[in-house]
């Protein structure tokens, strides 16, 4: 049985990319399966690769599409987007993150699994910032836990504990 508020497991398996969609490319996950009136995702994607027929449609990426742009990422309202890049034994997850200061490149950040259980240390890669201050930072994690990590947590956090 899933936790509550967490996305079940069968249901999980459909949103995220078999491993050739996302080797050695960024492509968006989008973990909403809730059927919401919300189409931001599917009207803010520069090349349509954000399936979603009903505006309650729970949304599906066309990986082949997804350019990896992170712009759903930025805009998603329910910080239910991630973007993910397998590359080697190492992959990129990048998460939507709106408190401040914004992580920096180089920094060592907390891993977070979807309950908010502290699973690995990881590198901020990169971190952007949009016009209405949301932000997505990309970590690099064993690629083992790309699919399991979708939030951070400051290094002032502990992550020397
Ligand atoms: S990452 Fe960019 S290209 Fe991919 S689904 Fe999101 S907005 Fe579209
Ligand atoms: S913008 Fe976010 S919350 Fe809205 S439908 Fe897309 S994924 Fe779901």
């Amino acid at each position: 049985m899933s936790e509550p508020g967490v996305i079940p497991e069968d249901v999980l398996a459909e949103l995220l990319p078999p491993d050739e969609k996302a080797e050695g490319r960024a492509v968006a996950v989008i973990e909403c399966h809730e059927e919401i009136p919300c189409d931001t995702c599917r009207w803010v994607c520069p090349v349509k690769a954000v399936i979603k027929p009903a505006i309650t449609t729970p949304p599906r990426c066309d990986w082949d599409a997804c350019i990896g742009c992170g712009t759903c990422v930025l805009a998603c309202p329910g910080l239910a987007i991630f973007m993910v890049k397998l590359d080697g034994e190492w992959a990129e997850v990048s998460v939507p993150y709106e408190f401040l200061p914004v992580p920096k490149r180089g920094e060592v950040v907390w891993a977070l699994d979807r309950v908010g259980r502290r699973v690995a240390t990881a590198e901020v890669v990169r971190a952007v910032t949009s016009k209405d201050r949301t932000s997505m930072v990309t970590i690099r994690v064993p690629r083992g836990l790309a699919h399991s990590v979708r939030a951070i947590l400051p290094p002032e956090e502990g992550t020397e504990g």
